[in-house]
């Protein structure tokens, strides 16, 4: 072996180790890079299966029908003078805090029950052991609140709605708002709790004027807007303290 050749077998060996060390600097490279893609995209990826998961649960669950299938029609309304709050809570076990949706399918409307009150516990009653039933057979996504009054100074219906209607948006972006007097109670379930492309008057017949409409243009005792036609009234004047008009104008704006 001559001194050029060795030098000639060294280099060789010398570039042989070069390219094996610059395949491990590679290999390192790009397992790292790997880790740290995998490390940060752990997070996202995970975010997207779960939320997949979500989306699937929520699309399989189908719209209840336009019409509920436990609709019954007009009943004859019962109300017994000893009733309790006890015992509305035991006929409605499956309400919780005011609120329930069917289980069976998605509700077509979130629906929001505001009812005004004052010294009038037996009329909230029977009207709460009525409500909750009725509306679980319209299949409705349903939280009632009740809106209380304290002190003595003169009622103000409209401004405890409004008061209502915000506090109401705060727990749940509900479609659809029923203001609805305590001392009314729907006698016909095909009388749907929804609301429409226009405000909706649900009283136009009640048992005290022989089931006829009080007057033209009358617009009181149970109401349906949605969220976005109440806002655009900006609610009801917070002017009318005692008894009448607030739903005149409410009709008016
Ligand atoms: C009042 C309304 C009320 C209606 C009831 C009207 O005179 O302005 O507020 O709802 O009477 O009959």
């Amino acid at each position: 072996m001559g001194l050029g050749s060795a030098i000639l077998h060294l280099s060789y060996k010398f570039r042989l180790l070069l390219l094996f060390i610059l395949c491990m600097m590679v290999v390192a490279w790009a397992t790292s890079s790997y880790l740290v893609d995998t490390v940060q995209e752990t997070p996202k990826a995970k975010s997207v299966v779960m939320n997949f998961g979500k989306a699937t649960v929520k699309s399989t669950m189908s719209h209840c029908p336009a019409l509920s299938p436990y609709l019954q029609g007009l009943s004859k309304l019962k109300f017994k003078a000893s009733l309790t709050l006890e015992e509305v809570r035991k006929e409605n076990p499956q309400v919780a805090k005011g609120r329930h949706r069917p289980a069976e399918c998605s509700a077509l409307q979130r629906v929001a029950i505001l009812i005004p009150h004052r010294n009038r516990e037996k009329h909230l009653l029977y009207l709460l052991e009525h409500l909750h039933p009725f509306l679980q057979r319209q299949q409705l996504d349903y939280g009632i609140y009740v809106i209380h009054q304290a002190g003595n100074t003169k009622f103000n219906r409209a401004k405890l709605l409004n008061v209502g209607y915000l506090e109401a948006l705060k727990e749940e972006n509900w479609d659809c708002f029923i203001f609805h007097d305590v001392d009314l109670v729907p006698e016909n379930d095909f009388n749907m709790y929804m609301c429409d492309k226009q405000p909706k008057h649900l009283v136009v017949g009640r048992n005290n004027t022989g089931y006829r409409l009080r007057y033209q243009g009358y617009f009181g005792g149970v109401t349906a807007l949605t969220r976005d036609q109440f806002s655009k009234v900006n609610g009801f004047s917070n002017n009318y303290w005692g008894w009448g008009a607030e739903d005149d104008d409410l009709r008016i704006r």
